[in-house]
């Protein structure tokens, strides 16, 4: 019988890293999992959270851009994090709401799980009634199209942030643009609404856009960002969409994250949104937390914390 102590523990993952020259946290490498889906109520309302993965990856030295490599790693390992090692998850809903099904972002297309998930849930893209997309990076737009490329949700109305669309879609500003990141935004985004032949319905902030959902303006990630405010009875949900990115920008609201467009915009729209999270007692459905990506927010020393919770 293997006796559970700590040399013996220490004893295996000697004989592991020496084969793999890694440490032994980081040889714990995440697979395609079983599916990967989670249900909760607001109210009347029923939400699923579809799994689309998750990316892990050696950050870049500007991944946030007003902090060095090593104040990252500080703030990261201080959440027992591996260094160097970022870890991005992606977690879409699916809502259903009146006798609506509701797609809110659609993960990442080929490249994530979003799709295979959905079908294990037991949700046909063909059936669903309408998507909401926040803002137009890849990784919440790309699951708009299937493999192929043409449209996977065959029947729904493709709804979208009005000022977002008019931003993106505008030659001039298209234009004026210099860095090869945001060229691929405006090509990525085109790339995704020509193929829908921009056949989409734009919503502005403030605006019940399904029974139930609520869109709110949260801007700087993007220009016309939106989250989401689901709430039925006494329940309510802030999705955020990409108000923080994972909770490390929770922890430490002001970090810049390179893919936040006006990064002031950005921090103040985090502390705003978070500051209301902890004032209300408003549970947040992040779409870069962990799965099932649900979590009340407190306040600490150096910003907010995030508490996983799996229901209401
Ligand atoms: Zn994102």
């Amino acid at each position: 019988m293997m006796k559970l102590n700590r040399r013996s523990i220490l004893a295996g993952a000697a004989a592991a890293s020496a084969a793999t020259a890694l440490t032994p946290f980081a040889a714990l490498q995440a697979q395609a999992q079983a599916a990967g889906f989670h249900n909760y109520k607001v109210g009347t309302i029923d939400v699923t959270v579809v799994t689309d993965g998750s990316n892990t990856f050696k950050f870049p030295d500007n991944f946030v851009v007003n902090k060095t490599r090593d104040e990252v790693n500080a703030a990261w390992v201080a959440m027992s994090q591996q260094a160097d090692q970022m870890v991005v998850p992606y977690s879409p809903l699916v809502v259903k709401t009146g006798n609506r099904t509701v797609v809110i972002d659609t993960g990442r297309g080929a490249a994530g799980q979003f799709h295979a998930n959905l079908k294990a849930a037991g949700i046909d893209a063909g059936q669903v009634d309408a998507v909401i997309i926040s803002h137009f990076h890849g990784d919440h737009i790309n699951g708009l199209l299937d493999k192929d490329g043409k449209p996977a949700f065959a029947k729904a109305e493709i709804l979208v942030p009005a000022p977002e669309f008019k931003y993106f879609m505008d030659d001039g500003e298209m234009g004026k643009q210099t860095t090869d990141r945001m060229k691929g935004v405006f090509g990525g985004a085109r790339k995704v609404f020509d193929a829908l032949g921009r056949k989409v319905t734009q919503y502005e902030a403030g605006k019940e856009v399904a029974p139930g959902i609520t869109s709110v303006a949260t801007h700087g990630h993007t220009p016309g960002h939106m989250s989401f405010i689901i709430a039925s009875g006494n329940g309510k949900v802030f999705v955020q969409s990409d108000v923080t990115n994972n909770p490390l920008f929770a922890r430490n609201p002001g970090f810049h994250l390179m893919f936040d467009q006006d990064a002031q915009a950005a921090e103040a729209t985090r502390r705003k949104v978070y500051d209301m999270l902890v004032a209300d007692k408003v549970p947040v459905q992040g779409f870069h937390y962990p799965f099932p990506a649900l979590a009340r927010i407190e306040k600490s020393s150096s910003g907010y914390r995030e508490i996983p919770v799996t229901s209401l």
